[in-house]
C-alpha cells in the first residue's frame, strides 16, 4: 500500500488528538505581514537612520538601548506597534481558535510572538503563554515593581519616521521612570514575566500531551522546537509546519508540512474536519 502524504497523515493525527499544544512563532505572524527583522537587509531598508548608526535590531531590542538611545529604542517599538495594529490576524488564527473550542478536549498556545495577534483573534486568555511577552503591555524600565500593565493605545509615542526618533515616552505609574515594553529583550535581566500565563501553562503540562503543532518556527530562536522535541521524547506526536525545509532540523518529525502557516492550516482544517 502506498504511504499517504504528510498532509493526510497529519490530518488523521489532528482528528484523533485530545490534548494539544500549539507552538507558534514568527512564521505565523509573517502571514499577517508582521516583519521579523531576522532578514538584515529588510531591516536596514525599513530603517535607514539605524543603518547610519549601525544599530541592529538586537541592539535596539534591549534594556541597554532604552537607557542609552531611548528615542531610537522607543521608535523601533512604536513603529512595530503601529505596524501590528494596521494588520489583522489571518484566517489561520481563527482556525486554531475553532479547533481549540470544538475539536480537542484541552489545548494551549505557547507563542514566541510579541504582536498579540492570538489574543486579538479571540483565543481564550487563560489558554496562552506569550513566552517572550507582548508589545501591548508595558513595565517600568527600572523594574521598581514586578507589575506590568496593558497599553493598547496607537499611537502611543510621537514618532518622527525620518530620523526614527520617538518622543513623549510612557512612564511608570509607580515611580515615574520611563516605561518599556513588557517583552523579554536581548541581554534582559529585568523582564518581569507574566506569572498568571506561566502558571496556566505549567498546569496544562501536568498531564500528557498527545500532539504538538509547531508553526513557523525560525532556527534563530528555537524555543518552540526544543519543546516539540521534548514532547516527542515523551511519546507525543509533532506536526511541523514551515516553508523552509531546514526548520525541521531540531524537531526532526516525520510529520513535516512544507508550506506557509496560513496555507497549511487551511489545508489541514479542510482535510481533518470538513
Ligand atoms: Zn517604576
Amino acid at each position: 500500500m502506498a504511504r499517504s502524504d504528510p498532509l493526510t497523515r497529519a490530518a488523521a493525527l489532528l482528528r484523533d488528538a485530545r490534548r494539544v499544544l500549539l507552538l507558534t512563532s514568527a512564521g505565523m505572524s509573517a502571514d499577517s505581514n508582521i516583519p521579523t527583522f531576522r532578514d538584515k537587509d529588510g531591516y536596514w531598508r525599513n530603517f535607514p537612520p539605524f543603518r547610519k548608526k549601525n544599530l541592529e535590531a538586537q541592539d535596539l531590542a534591549s534594556p541597554w538601548a532604552f537607557r542609552n538611545v531611548l528615542p531610537h529604542a522607543w521608535a523601533f517599538y512604536e513603529w512595530r506597534r503601529r505596524n501590528a495594529s494596521e494588520n489583522q490576524p489571518h484566517e489561520g488564527y481563527h482556525i486554531l481558535n475553532r479547533w481549540m473550542a470544538e475539536c480537542f478536549d484541552e489545548s494551549f498556545i505557547h507563542t514566541t510572538n510579541t504582536d498579540g495577534l492570538h489574543l486579538r483573534s479571540g483565543c481564550p486568555t487563560d489558554r496562552i503563554l506569550e513566552v517572550h511577552g507582548s508589545m501591548w503591555r508595558l513595565q517600568c524600565l527600572d523594574a521598581c515593581t514586578p507589575r506590568y500593565w496593558e497599553e493598547p493605545g496607537v499611537p502611543l509615542c510621537h514618532l518622527d519616521t525620518q530620523t526614527m526618533k520617538a518622543s513623549n515616552f510612557p512612564t511608570c505609574p509607580n515611580c515615574r521612570a520611563i516605561a518599556r515594553p513588557h517583552i523579554l529583550m536581548f541581554g534582559d535581566g529585568e523582564y518581569t514575566g507574566h506569572p498568571e500565563q506561566e502558571r496556566n501553562f505549567e498546569v496544562f503540562l501536568q498531564r500528557s500531551v498527545d500532539l504538538a503543532i509547531l508553526i513557523g518556527s525560525s532556527g534563530a530562536v528555537p524555543t518552540n522546537d526544543h519543546i516539540a522535541f521534548q514532547l516527542m521524547q515523551a511519546g507525543g506526536a509533532v506536526i511541523n509546519i514551515n516553508p523552509d525545509k531546514s526548520a525541521n532540523r531540531i524537531a526532526g518529525t516525520e510529520h513535516f508540512i512544507q508550506q506557509t502557516s496560513l496555507n497549511a492550516l487551511i489545508a489541514l482544517d479542510q482535510q481533518a474536519f470538513s
